[in-house]
């Protein structure tokens, strides 16, 4: 008998456990839904524009989209177009894969003022994402804070630091691309309230800026001394985590010896600070109070001494939450689905960045589809009188068809895999020379090359 599954989300999770289970699934029909007519997550929303290898991962999702039993179903937005419920109702087993990308809010007075803004929103920006078309950041200062010592803090001061050469094969959004051209900025901090040993970014991103033709990296203590970093991490890693620690105290060792010169922008990593006021004027950020800090029997805590610093323009790359579907159990304090490893209730599953966080780099969702995988065919495979393993097991259900008949009658634009290749060759076809593609900034952008 045909199994029904449904995957909310094409991102690299949801992309990874369609594959293995329209595989291994013997007779089961796969949708994947999307709330855009484009499909593949953060590979096109996140990932950093000038990454061009990283997303080259979209051509082993598209081999799972070409498969007889998978379709891409975009446009519809789960919770809007069609309820969680009647989803539930039309498929044997909903996966729910839809990321973390709402940002956490920064714990801190003027959070919402002008000019300070969440990594999610400054990200999906320079992406080009239809939900960023109306935005348009300040970066009209000279001085930028970062504050977050992730990769995703790394990936913001690199696109600001390139030069439009720099990112000439990318897929930047034209519009980002000229506001950062046109941007007066001198100097990028890189705030980190623990120490370079403690940073969570990765070696091949913090040398990165090492390659940068107008800007350097520089590591200052507050008193604009060099700030010594650690010859050797300390104890409590494992293996391939301490390897990437040892690498990043080396690398940030170079970059303590370097000097400004005449670079036009400076990237200062500042470690060891602790935000605590956005300072404004008029409503508009104009500087930022910081607390040092230090560890104390591997406690952070705060000192007495404090540190203002000019700041035209904050983004704050703090990490992710994701965001509920009306009626779908949802952990607000953690912002993730409501799971047991991975079961949410009777037929629904999650995985990702929507199960377990906004954590590890792209592969390790392959890991963790490989892990659900497991989980919900052993489930399917599980006697109905079997509750050790605490199944998800519900009567059959009616399949696609149902879901078809519901769209149609509410008049939803469906972008099926077909509609979806048309929109990805025009976005192609209008990209200048040497550049991948030009993306559509609209959702009335992508409509229009199919109608
Ligand atoms: P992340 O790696 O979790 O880093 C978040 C940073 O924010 C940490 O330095 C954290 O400090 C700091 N932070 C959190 N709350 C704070 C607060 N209230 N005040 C000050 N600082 C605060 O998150 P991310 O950079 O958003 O990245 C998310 C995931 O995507 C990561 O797994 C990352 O590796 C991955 N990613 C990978 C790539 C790539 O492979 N090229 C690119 C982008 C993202 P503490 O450590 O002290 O908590």
């Amino acid at each position: 008998m045909s199994h029904s599954i449904a995957v909310v989300g094409t991102g690299p999770a949801g992309f990874y456990l369609a594959d293995l289970l329209s595989k291994k699934l013997e007779h089961s029909q796969l949708d994947l839904i999307d709330r855009l007519p484009s499909p593949f997550g953060l590979i096109r929303a996140a990932v950093a524009p000038d990454h061009i290898a990283t997303k080259n991962i979209t051509r082993q999702f598209e081999r799972v989209l070409q498969r007889d039993n998978v379709r891409f179903l975009g446009n519809i937005e789960i919770g809007k177009d069609i309820s969680y419920d009647e989803l539930k109702a039309c498929y044997d087993t909903v996966i729910i894969a839809t990321g973390a990308i709402e940002d956490r809010q920064l714990p801190l007075e003027g959070a919402d003022s002008e000019g300070v803004y969440g990594s999610g929103r400054f990200v999906t920006w320079y992406n080009a994402h239809p939900d960023r078309y109306d935005f348009s950041p300040k970066l009209d200062g000279k001085h930028i804070a970062i504050i977050g010592n992730g990769n995703v803090a790394l990936d913001i001061a690199r696109i600001l630091s390139k030069t439009p050469d720099e990112m000439a094969d990318s897929d930047i959004n034209p519009k980002a691309q000229q506001l950062i051209k046109d941007s007066p900025v001198e100097d990028i901090y890189i705030i980190g309230r623990r120490g370079p040993e403690e940073a969570s970014f990765t070696p091949f991103e913090l040398e990165e800026l090492s390659q940068l033709s107008q800007a350097v990296p520089l590591v200052y203590s507050a008193n604009g001394e060099s700030l010594l970093i650690p010859q050797q991490i300390g104890e409590g890693y494992d293996g391939r985590e301490s390897k990437i620690r040892q690498k990043n105290l080396e690398i940030l060792q170079r970059y303590s010896e370097n000097q400004a010169g005449d670079n036009a922008i400076r990237l200062h990593f500042l470690f060891w600070h602790n935000p605590s006021k956005i300072n404004t004027e008029n409503g508009r950020i104009n500087s930022l109070s910081l607390n040092k800090t230090q560890l104390k029997n591997n406690r952070l805590v705060e000192t007495r001494e404090t540190l203002t610093l000019p700041v035209d323009t904050l983004i704050s790359a703090i990490g992710y939450r994701s965001t509920p579907i009306p009626g779908m159990p949802f952990d607000q304090p953690a912002g993730v689905v409501r799971n047991e490893q991975g079961r949410v209730e009777a037929g629904v599953y999650c995985v990702g960045w929507c199960k377990r966080g906004p954590q590890g780099v792209i592969p390790s969702n392959r890991a963790d589809a490989i892990e659900m995988a497991k989980t919900i065919i052993a489930d399917l495979e599980a006697k109905p009188s079997d509750q050790s393993n605490n199944q998800c097991r519900t009567q059959p259900k009616p399949g696609p068809g149902a879901i078809d008949e519901l769209l149609s009658a509410r008049k939803i634009r469906v972008v099926g895999t077909d509609d979806w290749h048309k929109i990805d060759q025009a976005e192609i076809g209008r990209a200048p020379e040497g550049k991948i593609r030009e993306k559509f900034t609209t959702v009335e952008q992508m409509l229009a090359v199919l109608d």
